[in-house]
């Protein structure tokens, strides 16, 4: 790789992968009907990832559901939450939701690049945790 391309990366860590799926992949969660990740502290949380040669065990992924709505029917929060109408049960309009963000990149330019949201994370079950496991002990 030219010195060019190595230092352009390490400067601005770009990767061209999703690390919320990277870090599926490890094991820290499952994917909710919002599409995001939900770890044992929610879903509130950004995920970075790099890739190493190393040979490291796999920690094995939950298998329990970690979305209400997955494991029970019992939340569709999300859908609700969604801006612009890109999520329902069964479908998520990646491209209708991303132009919510850059309409908002757009009448927020003083901010600067402003493309992501994050709306449908707040004040969720799944916000800062497993919901499913609290309800399964509140259950117990
Ligand atoms: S808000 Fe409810 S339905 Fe949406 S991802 Fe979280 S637990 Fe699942």
């Amino acid at each position: 790789m030219a010195e060019f391309e190595k230092s352009h990366l390490l400067k601005r860590l770009v990767s061209d992968w999703s690390h919320r799926h990277a870090a599926f992949v490890a094991g820290l969660g499952r994917f909710g009907l919002n599409n995001m990740l939900i770890t044992e502290s929610g879903c509130c949380g950004r995920a970075g990832s790099f890739l190493t040669s190393l040979k490291l065990p796999p920690d094995p992924r939950p298998k329990a559901e970690a979305c209400l709505y997955h494991h029970n029917g019992s939340c569709e929060r999300s859908v609700s939450r969604f801006v612009g109408g890109a999520l329902f049960i069964d479908n998520f309009y990646r491209h209708k939701c991303y132009q919510v963000c850059l309409k908002n990149e757009k009448k927020y330019v003083s901010l600067g690049k402003a493309d992501v949201c994050g709306k449908c994370l707040v004040g969720v079950p799944c916000s800062f945790k497993n919901p499913v496991k609290e309800q399964d002990a509140n259950a117990g």
